[in-house]
């Protein structure tokens, strides 16, 4: 099976490749590095084949990198939405438990999917704090509203 990302650590900065040759680098296929050229990968085009320089490949893939999400104290990463987002009606409930953290199981206030995540023991009395807050702000807006 492909890798569904592209194996950046593979390329060598001090090196150049063909389309073809950072396409089996990386694990992607060449078509992907043609698209990538006509996206803004810089290349060496005055010459056949076309010369790409690990440099700017890294540099081009690193910057195609969305930074991490982190997620607030109240809020759960949503696998659907992709994004984090908070409780439904500010409602968590506990979905197991070890020595050290809760693991904790919610609706997605969007698009209603179960997100879970972890919280540990030791911040669980902010945790709570900060979902019912989340949540009283929702009521209030609510009312607000109508
Ligand atoms: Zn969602």
């Amino acid at each position: 099976m492909r890798r569904r990302r592209p194996h950046r650590r593979a390329i060598r900065i001090h090196r150049s490749y063909t389309v073809d040759e950072l396409a089996r680098t990386i694990g992607v296929c060449k078509a992907t590095v043609r698209r990538w050229l006509k996206r803004g990968l810089p290349a060496i085009t005055d010459m056949k084949p076309a010369l790409i320089t690990g440099e700017d490949a890294v540099a081009f893939l690193q910057g195609r990198s969305r930074p991490k999400q982190r997620c607030q104290l109240d809020e759960f990463y949503c696998l659907s939405c992709r994004e984090p987002r908070r409780a439904a009606f500010g409602e968590a409930e506990i979905a197991s438990q070890t020595a050290y953290t809760l693991n904790v199981r919610a609706l997605c206030a969007v698009c209603a999917a179960t997100v879970h995540r972890r919280v540990s023991l030791k911040r669980i009395g902010q945790f709570l704090a900060a979902v019912a807050r989340s949540c009283e702000q929702a009521q209030r807006r609510l009312k607000d509203t109508g």
